[in-house]
């Protein structure tokens, strides 16, 4: 397991309550917990979300994905497809430009020390309606 990964039995996740229901007005829902920002995917988008999320005190979720055989054929492995390539040459603050994975490391590593939390497991399906999001 990566690490900060899969929190499904984490007593801290917050539970359903009515209260925070009405307050947040949509809610995601996954496994039976309640979270107000779920996040699915680890490229350089899921983790520019989740940081700005964490420092709003959101308490993201990310699905960042499984690591598995089938994912690994399909080039949808954790980290996105930056993790896929070597130098990166356009990402500002790296002069001398970047490795691609390094880059992705060092953005999930960021989303974590601001309480981001992670699942290394794919979705594999979503319920829209309202009041709550389903993910599964
Ligand atoms: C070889 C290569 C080299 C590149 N080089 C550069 C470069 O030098 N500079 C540059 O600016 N751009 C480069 N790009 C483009 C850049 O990688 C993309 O623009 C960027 O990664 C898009 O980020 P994203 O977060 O939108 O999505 P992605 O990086 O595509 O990430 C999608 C994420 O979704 C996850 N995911 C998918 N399905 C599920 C599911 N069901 N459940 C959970 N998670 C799921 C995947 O695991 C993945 O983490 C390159 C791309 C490639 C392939």
């Amino acid at each position: 397991m990566r690490s900060g990964g899969d929190i499904i039995s984490d007593p801290a996740a917050s539970k359903p309550r009515d209260a925070v229901w009405s307050r947040v007005g949509i809610a995601l829902q996954f496994n039976g917990w309640l979270k107000k920002i779920l996040i699915i995917g680890s490229g350089p988008a899921a983790w520019t979300c989740a940081l700005y999320a964490a420092r709003a005190n959101l308490s993201p979720l990310v699905y960042e994905g499984a690591i598995s055989e089938e994912n690994r054929l399909r080039g949808t492995l954790p980290l996105g497809q930056l993790n896929a390539t070597t130098d990166v040459e356009n990402y500002p603050g790296f002069p001398k430009g970047i490795l691609g994975p390094e880059l992705m490391e060092a953005m999930r590593d960021q989303a974590l020390r601001f309480g981001t939390r992670v699942v290394t497991e794919d979705v594999v399906s979503v319920e829209l309606v309202p009041p709550a999001f389903h993910v599964k």
